[in-house]
């Protein structure tokens, strides 16, 4: 089983999730997403999903369940395969284009689709012709 080196699970799911289920919440989420996490926080420096643990307001920028005000049955949130993630230093847009420019990195190799021009970082690890881009 792979579990992040440079997040805590309670980064990665919603507050009840991580209450109902501690560390076995890493079962719940797609390992591809979990090794692309942590090969994007050792390329950029910090990041934040979900911030709730330390006071934050983010909590569903991981795995999301049907509680959410941003659920969506078919989104890859939903599965486990997405995250929402901010940089410390790193600029949003420049991570993404980057990306969109090297799809064959191995740090980038597992990650299917990107979000366009939102002030996120979403990427996923979902089964399509990558990368993906889509629009809100
Ligand atoms: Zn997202």
């Amino acid at each position: 089983m792979y579990t992040c080196k440079h997040f805590a699970i309670h980064e990665l799911v919603p507050p009840n999730v991580y209450k109902d289920r501690g560390e076995k919440a890493w079962q719940l989420l797609d390992d591809r997403l979990l090794m692309t996490l942590d090969k994007l926080r050792e390329r950029y420096g910090k990041m934040t999903v979900n911030n709730y643990h330390w006071g934050g307001d983010r909590e569903w920028s991981g795995l999301r369940t049907s509680d959410s005000p941003y659920y969506s049955p078919c989104s890859q949130h939903s599965f486990g395969r997405a995250a929402d993630c901010l940089f410390g230093a790193a600029s949003v847009e420049a991570v993404r284009q980057e990306i969109l420019a090297n799809p064959d990195d191995p740090d980038f190799a597992m990650i299917g689709s990107l979000e366009l021009g939102v002030s996120w970082l979403h990427f996923d690890v979902r089964n399509c012709d990558r990368i993906m881009t889509y629009r809100p």
